[in-house]
């Protein structure tokens, strides 16, 4: 019987999180792909992230769970820490992909990138490094792209995954733009004690980090994340001095987390920002998705949650039976209650970052519950 499928040929633009998991759900479901990233060759190095259930339910439903949970160090629980090294509560995670799942795992990023490239190649996703997006055009059921070797080609949809720094993104008509989060972050991928089992540690003053938190990566290694002011003081420190004064009143395992950096270590700062859009993610047939659309400082640790989401239930859609515009509406009107539910929890912690003694400022409940919402599938 001859399928309807309105989509059977894709460009994705961008091979992050985002445009890998949509290249893999559509060569899954027939679609052929070609994904072009302009970076000329991919990162072996990286950071460590945390990885959230709802994200390990969609690496289950496109077939690389096991390689997933073979690189990551799995976690059910967060140790929650006063600056001078005493347990302050012992909080478990939601199971956010369900109870086959664990809650979280600590990973490096090229390890779980390196999964996903594999895996897109496997199933025959045309991969083109050092090739940029340059312009589109919509013509009816077609996009044509323009990338920066002058090529012209056309496409049933092209996918813009191009991360919160999309160039493409004002040219769907999308007019929000990124904007600073008033946080800073350093992070640090360094060695721990097998008994370091993650945690995250608050101050009692507003000197240093506003809070330093740690999560296992491997057997002898984890990645360390300091929350900052945005700015960098002009101290004249190198970065591995700089975290290590951020951290100078925190102790107990941290003591060991902060002795354990130094000159060699792999470390970098990045002012925090995020997006949010609302409106419409696509203009015709070229449709935006991840954090070229939602983008929040890392408080719950759903980013790449929420940009695979995406992934997943896009190539559900649009290789379903029907009208190309109605099934992208659909998902679009199905996927903004969920984000804008991360969105806003997420810019409410990052205020109360800023503002520890708010009255109403109640960080535990508003991320157990914003955890809480997303155990239902999407
Ligand atoms: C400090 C920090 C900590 C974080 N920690 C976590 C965490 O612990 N857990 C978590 O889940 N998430 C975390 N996140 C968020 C997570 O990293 C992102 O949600 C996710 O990586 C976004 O994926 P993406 O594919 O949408 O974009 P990106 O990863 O930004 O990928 C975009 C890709 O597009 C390419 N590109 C851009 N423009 C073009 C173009 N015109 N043509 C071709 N290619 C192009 C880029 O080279 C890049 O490879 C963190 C983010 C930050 C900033």
């Amino acid at each position: 019987m001859e399928t309807k499928m309105s989509v059977r040929s894709a460009l994705i633009v961008g091979g992050g999180f985002t445009g890998l998991t949509t290249s893999i759900a559509l060569a899954q479901r027939g679609v052929e792909v070609t994904l072009v990233d302009k970076a000329p060759a991919w990162a072996r190095v990286g950071h460590g992230l945390t990885i959230q259930g709802n994200a390990l339910r969609v690496f289950k439903e496109i077939g690389v769970i096991d390689e997933v949970l073979a690189v990551g160090q799995a976690e059910n629980a967060v140790t929650l820490y006063f600056a001078d090294g005493r347990v302050m509560a012992e909080m478990p995670t939601p199971r956010t992909g369900g109870d086959d799942l664990p809650a979280t795992i600590g990973a490096l990023r090229p390890d779980l990138h390196e999964i996903l490239v594999r895996k897109a190649e496997s199933l025959g996703v045309e991969i083109r490094l050092g090739f940029e997006l340059t312009s589109f055009e919509n013509d009816g059921d077609t996009a044509t792209s323009v990338l920066s070797d002058g090529t012209t080609e056309s496409w049933d949809v092209i996918v813009v995954a191009e991360g919160i720094k999309s160039q493409t993104r004002p040219k769907l008509g999308i007019t929000e733009d990124r904007r600073p989060s008033g946080l800073g972050i350093w992070r640090a991928v360094t060695s721990r004690l097998p008994e370091m089992t993650g945690g995250i540690a608050y101050p009692f003053d507003d000197q240093g980090a506003f809070k330093v938190g740690y999560t296992p990566v491997s057997d002898s290694q984890c990645y360390i994340f300091v929350l900052c002011p945005p700015q960098r003081p002009d101290n004249g420190l190198e970065g591995w001095q700089e975290v290590q004064r951020l951290m100078a009143n925190y102790h107990g395992q941290f003591d060991y987390l902060r002795e354990s950096i130094g000159p060699d270590t792999f470390l970098n700062f990045q002012e925090i920002e995020w997006i949010f859009v609302e409106g419409p993610w696509n203009r015709g047939r070229v449709v935006a998705l991840g954090e070229t659309v939602h983008a929040v400082p890392p408080l719950i640790a759903q980013g790449a949650a929420q940009c695979v989401e995406d992934a997943l239930l896009f190539a559900e859609y649009v290789t379903a039976d029907g009208d190309f515009d109605t099934q992208v509406a659909e998902f679009h009107a199905r996927r903004i209650p969920r984000v804008k539910g991360v969105v806003d929890s997420t810019m409410l912690l990052a205020k109360w970052e800023l503002d520890p003694g708010a009255p109403d400022a109640d960080p535990g409940r508003v991320m157990g519950q914003a955890l809480a919402a997303l155990v239902p599938a999407p």
